[in-house]
């Protein structure tokens, strides 16, 4: 019997874990992959490139706080975004890139009643061009379908969010910011939990390999589209409530698609937004052999997907030729697509919020008896979506936990 078993070694089932661990609690994770981290996963095959998590979003974030403890090096990225059509990357100077820039402000800024980000464009969009970029950079950042992605929440989150301000590299690896909250723990790796039972005392799981775990709590880090599936499945089965909560937030759609090369043919840039297949590129500087990372959200994300890795690795070299005005496949070392949405643990990327959905994410944070829940989809403020917003609902549920069994900890 331990005092808590977590599900999910991802930042948010660690840091509630470290917390735990920290107040003298027996805790037990169970993690269903082979490695830590969930979606943050750093490769390191030619030095440190991120498949999942990228950057630290600006100066307030939560994290800095484990970057500091860990003494991780980090720098600055630019905020320079630049923007091709059809295969051409258009001046610094070319009007429709200060077009897409304002359409994308008037967005992130909207005050009004209750519209979807596409119905949105549709009314402000001065071109169709501006559309297209303007509504492929946000589909990117939320990973979302701008027919149902809210123009009122998004507004909300980007005026109190720390998302908009500076974004930050952990050179050596995003990985590394987790190991100060292992310390000590006593992790499963290949533990995937498909049953928890329950009643208002005592949990007991029941994992995929036919082991089982008792606590007497338990926290559910799981990312809510595997709820949504009935991964795990409850016994008794969670209320009303909260299975409303879990179907009413949307899942977002990102595919990666990292390309590594023998020599560098680009010249220096920070992004690259484009109306092609691949609709964002940037250079990967901590790689340690030139790097591009193509990155497409919403349901450009889903169809590149669909594409399979050769078909798109054959696409965005022939898309690089264009670009760049060079053979890019003579220069291609390896490529790597990284499909979240057909990832077994975690079936999309991360959550973005339709009309309703802060209703839905504060009804899916509360607890149930024994049952505490934690991770992404369960940020209640603006920090949806991040690592450190996912960071914070770890250690709420710790709190939360501490707080029932009346051992407060100060330094939580
Ligand atoms: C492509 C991509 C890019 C991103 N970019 C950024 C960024 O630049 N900056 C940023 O701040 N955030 C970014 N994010 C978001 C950020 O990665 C997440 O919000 C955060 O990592 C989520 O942490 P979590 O602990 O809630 O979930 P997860 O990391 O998904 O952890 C949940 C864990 O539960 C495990 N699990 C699932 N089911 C079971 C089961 N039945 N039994 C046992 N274990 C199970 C999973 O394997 C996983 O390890 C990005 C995400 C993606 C996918």
């Amino acid at each position: 019997m331990h005092d808590v078993i977590v599900i999910g070694a991802g930042i948010a089932g660690l840091a509630a874990a470290n917390a735990l661990h920290a107040a003298g609690y027996e805790v037990l994770v169970l993690e269903a992959r082979d490695r830590i981290g969930g979606r943050i996963w750093t490769d390191e095959q030619y030095g440190p490139v991120e498949f999942g998590a990228e950057f630290i979003h600006g100066h307030r974030a939560a994290t800095w706080e484990l970057v500091r403890r860990a003494g991780l090096p980090t720098s600055r990225w630019g905020r320079d975004r630049q923007f091709a059509l059809g295969g051409r990357i258009l001046a610094a100077d070319h009007p429709l890139g200060a077009a897409v820039h304002t359409l994308y402000q008037q967005i992130c800024e909207y005050r009004g009643p209750e519209v979807t980000v596409a119905e949105l464009l549709d009314r402000l969009a001065p071109s169709s061009e501006a559309r297209t970029l303007a509504g492929r950079w946000l589909a990117n950042i939320e990973g979302a379908d701008l027919h149902r992605l809210s123009a009122v929440a998004l507004a909300r989150e980007r005026r109190l969010s720390t998302i908009g301000e500076d974004n930050f590299h952990i050179d050596c690896g995003y990985r590394y910011l987790l190991a100060p909250l292992c310390a000590g723990l006593a992790i499963e790796l290949h533990a995937a939990v498909t049953l928890v039972r329950w009643d208002e005392q005592h949990v007991a799981v029941e994992l995929a390999d036919g082991r089982r775990f008792q606590a007497r709590q338990l926290v559910i880090t799981v990312p809510v589209s595997l709820l949504q599936a009935g991964q795990p499945a409850f016994d008794p089965p969670l209320p009303a409530a909260k299975q409303a909560a879990i179907a009413a937030i949307p899942r977002g759609h990102v595919t990666k698609l990292a390309l590594w090369f023998d020599r560098q043919f680009w010249p220096e840039f920070t992004v690259l937004s484009t109306d092609g297949v691949i609709a964002t590129w940037w250079p990967v500087t901590s790689a340690r052999v030139p790097t591009l990372m193509g990155y497409m959200g919403g349901r450009q994300a889903l169809a590149v997907a669909e594409l399979g890795a050769t078909e798109a690795i054959a696409v965005a070299l022939r898309e690089l030729n264009a670009l760049f005005g060079v053979d890019a496949a003579a220069a291609y070392r390896a490529g790597r697509l990284v499909d979240w949405s057909h990832d077994s643990w975690s079936r999309g990327a991360y959550t973005y919020s339709a009309a309703g959905t802060a209703a839905a994410r504060v009804a899916l944070a509360e607890p149930v008896g024994p049952l505490f829940f934690a991770g992404e989809a369960t940020v209640t403020g603006a920090e949806i979506a991040t690592v450190h917003g996912a960071l914070e609902t770890g250690r709420r549920a710790a709190r939360t936990i501490l707080l029932r069994n009346r051992q407060i900890q100060t330094h939580l």
